[in-house]
């Protein structure tokens, strides 16, 4: 499946494109049909399953669609990094789309107040916001809601831990009852489910349970350079003494290549890919399960299928694109309670994705220094990649974002 199956407008898969999004994430898949057919929805979802996308693109979708414009989304996030992080999502993906938005929260100074309070005055079409400030705005009065149309609630969980409840209703209270109301949580307490059935109309259910890498696993990671990548393989399986290595890579071609290159390096190393014949595939997988085989190469078909005892180390030659995926790579090693190492090669495509599965795992995997022979590496910074359009800074920081020229003028509507 890819974003195109959702007959999205076509500036909005510009938008998409520029981020790099090609491949719908699984709570993507599900979400987005059931918000563009302007149902209620509940998304038991974390940080990292991405989330924020699957309900900001239908949104975006109807918000272009609709002809009349005005305040027509309210978001509501706990934390100001949270808004913050959202809006600049909405803004990647609106990029082609001439609509407008604002993250409203608490924190800033007199002149940031101003700034939020002049930006609604002169009409926007999506607001994310912290509840205290919102709350703040409101009385104000300088917010419309009248045609409202969805409500989202991001990491509800956490704003009830926060202690917002009766904010978040006194919110809702402004806004019309036809509205649709869009609530996602990590978890899914009684709290939460009292405040659903409170606030939400027969809302549809998606549930991603992310599995987690198992406790034994030690994962590191190196930045590298992709012509760095082979000599530091060679590196590692001299350094340390393996039993039985794994050795991801995402693609067929990269995996032969891996193959040509570890035999020439004098390494005891093999392939499976989907150019073998089937025997020859199982006489491989029996040599690696029989110890005769010490390094064995392969795309993430392999990472699904494949349980062999004693796997003491996985190399992700590659970042895989799917965070679940990386955990199926790495949960190849420290099965059945022993430990292993999984290490991954970042390179500087991929360390975007590398943030991803982080954001997903729930926490920052150390990267080791290249061995000095190797020479330096590139630097770890994810969120600065040119694999995406730059988010800059929040509009409300003060500080003008670097976008190019063929950006819609964002002025606020008269
Ligand atoms: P979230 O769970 O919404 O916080 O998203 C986590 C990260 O995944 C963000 O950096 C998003 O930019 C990224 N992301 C979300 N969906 C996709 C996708 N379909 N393809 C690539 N990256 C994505």
């Amino acid at each position: 499946m890819t974003f195109h199956d959702f007959s999205f407008n076509p500036r909005l898969l510009d938008g998409l494109d520029a981020m790099g999004f090609s491949k719908p994430t699984p709570i993507q898949e599900q979400a987005i049909p059931v918000i563009l057919s302007k149902k209620d929805l509940i998304g038991c979802a974390q940080t990292g399953t991405g989330k924020t996308a699957a309900y900001v693109l239908p949104i975006l979708n109807n918000i272009v669609a609709s002809e009349k414009r005005h305040l027509n989304t309210v978001i509501i996030a706990p934390t100001r990094e949270l808004a913050q992080q959202i809006d600049q999502q909405v803004e990647g993906f609106a990029y082609f789309l001439g609509v407008s938005s604002i993250a409203i929260y608490g924190g800033g100074d007199g002149a940031t107040w101003d700034q939020q309070k002049r930006a609604m005055e002169g009409g926007v079409d999506l607001i994310i916001a912290t509840p205290g400030r919102l709350i703040a705005q409101i009385a104000m009065g300088t917010i419309k809601f009248d045609h409202v149309e969805h409500l989202v609630l991001d990491e509800a969980d956490r704003m009830l831990d926060m202690g917002f409840y009766e904010d978040i209703l006194r919110i809702i209270k402004e806004l019309p009852a036809t509205r649709q109301t869009l609530l996602f949580s990590a978890t899914m307490p009684p709290k939460i489910r009292a405040l659903a059935n409170r606030i939400l109309k027969n809302p549809f259910e998606i549930n991603i349970a992310i599995s987690k890498p198992a406790e034994g696993i030690l994962q590191q990671a190196y930045v590298v350079y992709n012509e760095q990548k082979e000599k530091l393989i060679d590196f590692l399986l001299k350094e340390k003494q393996y039993n039985s290595v794994l050795i991801f890579a995402s693609t067929k071609e990269n995996v032969k290549k891996l193959d040509r290159n570890l035999q020439r390096l004098g390494l005891n190393a093999k392939a499976i890919h989907s150019d073998l014949e089937q025997v020859e595939r199982e006489n491989v997988l029996r040599e690696f399960k029989n110890k005769k085989l010490s390094i064995l190469i392969g795309t993430d078909v392999l990472s699904r299928g494949i349980d062999v005892e004693g796997i003491d180390l996985v190399i992700n030659f590659d970042v895989p694109p799917d965070p679940e995926d990386y955990i199926h790579r790495i949960g190849r090693t420290a099965r059945a309670a022993t430990t292993g190492t999984a290490i991954t090669f970042i390179n500087q495509l991929d360390q975007r994705k590398f943030f991803r599965i982080e954001s997903l795992i729930g926490r920052e995997v150390p990267k080791l220094v290249l061995p000095e022979e190797l020479g330096e590496g590139p630097t770890y910074t994810p969120e600065a990649k040119s694999n995406a359009p730059k988010t800059g800074h929040s509009k409300n920081s003060g500080k003008r974002k670097q976008w190019p020229s063929k950006r819609p003028d964002r002025k606020p509507r008269p």
